[in-house]
Parts: C-alpha cells; structure tokens; sequence
C-alpha cells in the first residue's frame, strides 16, 4: 500500500498522518521530518538542507530523494507507506514512481488535503508558537513555502489524477471529521 498524503504546508498532513499509521499501521515517511532530524544531529546532509529549510525553498531533488531512498530501504517488512510532504516536484514523483515500478508496484491513492490560504497561514503561526521550527514563524518565509507549492507542487496532483487514483478531501472541520473523510478512501483498500 503506498499512499501520499498531499496539500500545501500546513493543511495537516502531519497530524492525519500519526492517525492513519495508528488505524491502518502503515510506515509514516516525512521528509521534512527527516531533514529536522538530520539538523538536529547537525550531519552535513542537515547542515546543507538547513540553508533552503530556513529560506522556505525546497531542498534540491538529489538530496531529498537520496534520503527518502535510504528511509524506504530501511523500513523492510511493513505494511505499506504514507509518504508526507513526498514527492513535492515533478523530478520527485519521476522518482518515486520508478522506484516502485521496479518493485511491480505503484502508487495506489494520493488524498489531497484542500485548506484556504488565510487558514494555512493561521495554522502554521499557531504551530509556530511551540513547534520550535523557524520556518514557522515567520509570514514572509510561510508565504514563500505556500508560494513555491503552487508553482512546483500542485501539478502533482494531475500527474496522479492521470491513474484515477487521486482525491481531493476538504480540510476543514475538527481533526476526527477530517480523519473521517479520508479513511472513507482507505477503508475499501483494506
Ligand atoms: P515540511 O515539514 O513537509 O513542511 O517540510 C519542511 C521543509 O523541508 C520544506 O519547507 C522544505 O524546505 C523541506 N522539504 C521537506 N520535504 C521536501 C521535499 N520533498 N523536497 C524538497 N524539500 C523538502
């Protein structure tokens, strides 16, 4: 089972993502995440991811997809993926299909979290307030973050569109009444 979990930052992957691993025990994958942790760890991998992190850029396509390849081969034995904020260019999802494929595998469904702009902003200030992340509390570098989805990511969606195996879900309303909407796509896969 390989599902994206997609929309722009903030519309809540992150937080639908530890419940969906809870229900359906799928292996959560967060570049961002990952990046965090290599920052944390101060690596050179993170020392260099930080310079576009900080900017609200994102980190250039050889670099996030050879970790992303490392974390997938690390993680043998599970039931299946939800990768959070991957791919988020063309060059990515390129990537990440053909890494299936090898595997005779695809992806199998991308749930887009749909949030207007003004409540992504709102949100992500919120979170800003105790994430400890800066490229949460600044609106200019959150505008950038928004803006560059728009240009680079958003396409994605049609890229999967394509296969019939991609949704839009309305990402408003409480945590659970949005948990609801997209379990309605996944319960029938299970
Ligand atoms: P996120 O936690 O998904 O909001 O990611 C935080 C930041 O990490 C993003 O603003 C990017 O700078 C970087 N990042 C995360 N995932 C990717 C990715 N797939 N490609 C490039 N940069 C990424």
């Amino acid at each position: 089972m390989h599902l994206i979990l997609f929309g722009p930052p903030g519309s809540g992957k992150g937080t639908q993502a530890d419940k969906l691993v809870s229900r359906y025990g799928l292996a959560h994958i967060s570049t961002g995440d990952l990046f965090r942790s290599e920052i944390r760890q101060k690596t050179e991998f993170g020392n260099k991811a930080m310079e576009y992190i900080s900017r609200g850029e994102l980190v250039p396509d050889a670099l996030t997809i050879e970790m992303l390849r490392a974390r997938v081969a690390a993680l043998s034995d599970v039931r299946g993926f939800i990768y959070d904020g991957f791919p988020r260019t063309l060059a990515q999802a390129k990537a990440l299909d053909e890494m299936l494929a090898v595997k005779g595998d695809a992806i199998h469904l991308l749930l887009a979290l749909d949030v207007p702009e003004d409540e992504i902003v709102r949100r992500i200030l919120h979170r800003g307030l105790s994430s400890g992340r800066p490229d949460d509390t600044d609106e200019a570098i959150i505008r950038n973050r928004i803006t560059v989805y728009h240009q680079e990511t958003s396409v994605l969606f049609d890229h999967y569109a394509v296969h019939g195996v991609a949704h839009r879900v309305n990402g408003l309303g409480s945590i659970d009444e949005i948990f609801d909407r997209l379990c309605r796509h996944l319960d029938p896969l299970f």
